[in-house]
């Protein structure tokens, strides 16, 4: 099976079988999954959002669509939306917006960041009626997760602190 490397900022589409790897601190990723075609699709956005003007009926890139999370959500809808799949039919999964470095001065932005890309991926699902079928957020942990695009599981571990440390939980999600 193909291999994918999802670096912050970056975002991924499959419509033939691929794992997608990527690791997360405060970023998240929201994976998107129709089962019926067996697509899937991925971002790993490092911040909640900014100004860019929506495009509706369409599918917009903007220059900095990968790093933020209403960006990259927009575009994977519209994505699959131009494909014909009923959105009811899409099952999205959220995971990442850790509180990272909690007991460093420094952190205030940081900390803030996670929960921020935490709830504004919550916003979006919930005012698109999208079905979350499984989450995994906050808490101090980076996560390893890996997506596989024609299924839609997600094989989920948390770190401590550095991706060293593992804890030793490993989820299928
Ligand atoms: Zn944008």
């Amino acid at each position: 099976m193909e291999i994918i490397r999802l670096d912050p900022g970056e975002l991924y589409i499959g419509t033939s079988p691929a794992e997608v790897h990527t690791i997360l601190g405060s970023c998240v990723s929201i994976a998107f999954f129709h089962e019926r075609s067996r697509m899937g699709a991925i971002c790993h956005a490092r911040k909640p959002d900014h100004v860019c003007h929506p495009a509706p009926f369409g599918l917009k890139v903007c220059r900095e669509l990968g790093d933020h999370v209403r960006c990259s959500l927009e575009f994977m809808l519209a994505w699959f939306d131009l494909r014909g799949v009923p959105r009811p039919e899409l099952e999205v999964k959220l995971f990442g917006g850790a509180m990272m470095f909690a007991n460093t001065l420094a952190a205030g932005s940081v900390l803030g960041m996670g929960k921020r890309n935490v709830d504004l991926s919550m916003e979006f699902i919930r005012t698109r009626r999208l079905h979350l079928t499984a989450s995994d957020v906050g808490g101090p942990w980076a996560r390893q997760i890996i997506f596989f695009t024609d299924t839609g599981e997600i094989r989920l571990k948390r770190f401590r602190k550095s991706a060293t440390e593992l804890d030793g939980l490993e989820q299928l999600v």
